[in-house]
C-alpha cells in the first residue's frame, strides 16, 4: 500500500516553512510587487533564519548534510521531496518573493552536480557568509530558449583562460547574482558536445547587466539581460573541468539540472493555486452558507471542485517526480509530466479562481488577482509546456521500442 502521508520530519519542515511564508512573506509580497523591489532587511533576515534559495552540499554543511540526508523510513534519502514540499509552502506565501531568495538558486544544482570539490568550496562556500550573497543560472539567450542546444554564446581556449562572448537574456537574479553559471559553446559545429559551462563572476571585466526586465508578473523577482564581451576566465573556472566533457556532458548536465528542478517549479506552481484556491473559498464561504440556492452557486461549486482536484493531483506528480529523484530512479519522463500538468493545471486553475470571486478577483488587493499575474510564467520558464510534452512522448516512444 502507498502512503501518501509525509512523515513526522518533512511535516516539521512543512510546519516551519508555512509559518515564515506566512509571517514573513505575505506582510511584504503585495508592496515588494508594486515597488518591484524586496528590502535587504529581508533577505539579511531571511540569512538569520538559516532559510536560502537552492541547498549547499554535504560537504559544506548544506542540507545534504543535514535534514536532506537523513533517511526516511525505507532508507531512501529525501532532500528532493523536502526541496518540493518547501517549495509549495514558500510560493504559497509568494512566488516572486521566494525566487529573490539569497542562495545559489538555479545555479546550485549545476555546480552540485558537475562541481570540483574545490568548485563547491569557493562557489556554494559564500553562501555561508553572512551577508546575503545569490547565485545564478544563464543558459536562455535571445535566439535560443526552448532549444537550448542552439546557444552561440562563445568561449575560446586562450592558454590558460576562455574568452567568453556573448548575450544571455531572462537570467533571474542576474544583476545582484555574485557569480553565474553561464553556458557557452566552444564549437557550435559540434552541437550539444561543444557545450561548456563556466563560473563567470560579477565584476569579471567585460561581464556587465544589460536591460532589467519589466514583466507582467512576478514582477518583485529581478529578471536580467547578461552581456559577455571578451570576458576571460581562468579554466579553473570550467565547471566539473575539462575531463567532464569528453563526451556531451555539458549539455547533459544542464538537462539533469532539470530533473531536480522541474518538480520544484511545478510544486511551486501548485502552491501559489493553492494560496488562491484558499482566497475564493474564503469569499465564497459567506454566498454558500446564506445565499438561496442558485446556478451561480452550484457553478461556483463546480469550479472550486475542479480546483481542489487539479491542484491534488498536480501534488502528487510532483511528489513521485521528487521521490524517484530521492530513490535515484531515472525521473525525466516525470519530471516533465509533473512540471507540465502543474504548471498548466495552475494557469487554468487561477483563471477559474478570478472567475469565481467576480469584480473582486481583479483588485490587486485581494491577491488573486495578483497570482493570476504571476502563475502564467510557471508554463514557460524551465521548459514551456509544449517542450515538457514533446519530451514525455520522446520518452514513451523510447519505452516502447526497449519493452
Ligand atoms: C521570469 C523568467 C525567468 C527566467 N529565468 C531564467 C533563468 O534564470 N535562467 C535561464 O537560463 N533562463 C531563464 N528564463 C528563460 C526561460 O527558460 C525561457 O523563456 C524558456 O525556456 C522559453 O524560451 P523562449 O522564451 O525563448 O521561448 P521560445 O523557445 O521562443 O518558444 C516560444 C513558443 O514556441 C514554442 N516552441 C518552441 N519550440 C517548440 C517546439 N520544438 N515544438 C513546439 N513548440 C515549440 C514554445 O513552447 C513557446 O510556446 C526565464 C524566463 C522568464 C520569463
Amino acid at each position: 500500500m502507498i502512503s501518501f502521508a509525509l512523515s513526522e520530519m518533512q511535516d516539521n519542515v512543512r510546519q516551519m516553512i508555512h509559518w515564515f511564508a506566512e509571517n514573513e512573506v505575505r506582510p511584504i509580497a503585495l508592496e515588494a510587487d508594486r515597488s518591484h523591489e524586496i528590502p535587504m532587511a529581508f533577505h539579511r533576515k531571511v540569512k538569520d533564519l538559516g532559510i536560502s534559495m537552492g541547498g549547499l552540499p554535504k560537504e559544506l554543511g548544506g542540507e545534504g548534510g543535514g535534514l536532506g540526508a537523513q533517511k526516511d523510513g525505507k532508507g531512501i534519502k529525501q532532500g528532493n521531496r523536502l526541496a518540493i514540499i518547501g517549495a509549495e509552502e514558500m510560493a504559497w506565501g509568494d512566488p516572486a518573493v521566494i525566487l529573490s531568495l539569497p542562495g545559489p538558486g538555479l545555479g546550485g544544482p549545476p555546480v552540485n552536480i558537475m562541481g570540483t570539490p574545490e568548485q563547491k568550496q569557493k562557489y556554494l562556500g559564500i553562501f555561508k557568509q553572512e551577508e546575503p550573497k545569490w547565485g545564478a543560472y544563464g543558459l536562455t539567450e535571445p535566439v535560443a530558449g526552448s532549444d537550448v542546444a542552439g546557444i552561440k554564446t562563445k568561449a575560446v581556449k586562450d592558454g590558460n583562460h576562455y574568452v567568453l562572448n556573448g548575450r544571455k537574456c531572462f537570467i533571474t537574479n542576474g544583476a545582484r547574482a555574485d557569480w553565474v553559471v553561464i553556458f557557452a559553446t566552444v564549437d557550435p559545429t559540434k552541437g550539444r558536445a561543444g557545450h561548456r559551462a563556466f563560473m563567470v563572476e560579477k565584476g569579471t571585466p567585460g561581464f556587465s547587466v544589460g536591460k532589467i526586465e519589466e514583466k507582467m508578473g512576478l514582477r518583485a523577482s529581478e529578471t536580467a539581460e547578461l552581456v559577455l564581451e571578451d570576458v576571460r576566465v581562468h579554466q579553473d573556472c570550467l565547471l566539473g573541468g575539462e575531463k567532464y566533457y569528453e563526451g556531451k556532458e555539458g549539455f547533459m548536465g544542464a538537462m539533469k539540472t532539470f530533473d531536480t528542478t522541474r518538480p520544484m517549479v511545478g510544486a511551486m506552481a501548485v502552491g501559489i493555486a493553492r494560496a488562491a484556491y484558499e482566497k475564493a473559498l474564503e469569499y465564497s464561504k459567506d454566498q454558500f452558507g446564506t445565499a438561496r440556492p442558485s446556478s451561480r452557486l452550484s457553478f461556483n461549486q463546480e469550479l472550486l471542485a475542479r480546483s481542489k482536484r487539479r491542484i491534488d493531483a498536480a501534488r502528487l506528480l510532483c511528489w513521485r517526480a521528487a521521490w524517484m529523484a530521492d530513490a535515484s530512479v531515472a525521473n525525466a519522463k516525470e519530471a516533465s509530466m509533473a512540471k507540465a500538468y502543474a504548471a498548466r493545471a495552475a494557469v487554468d486553475t487561477l483563471s477559474d479562481l478570478v472567475q469565481v470571486m467576480g469584480a473582486a478577483g481583479v483588485l490587486n488587493d485581494q491577491w488573486v488577482e495578483k497570482w493570476f499575474r504571476d502563475i502564467k510564467v510557471y508554463d514557460i520558464f524551465e521548459g514551456t509546456g509544449e517542450i515538457q510534452r514533446i519530451v514525455i512522448s520522446k520518452r514513451l516512444i523510447k519505452d516502447l521500442k526497449s519493452f
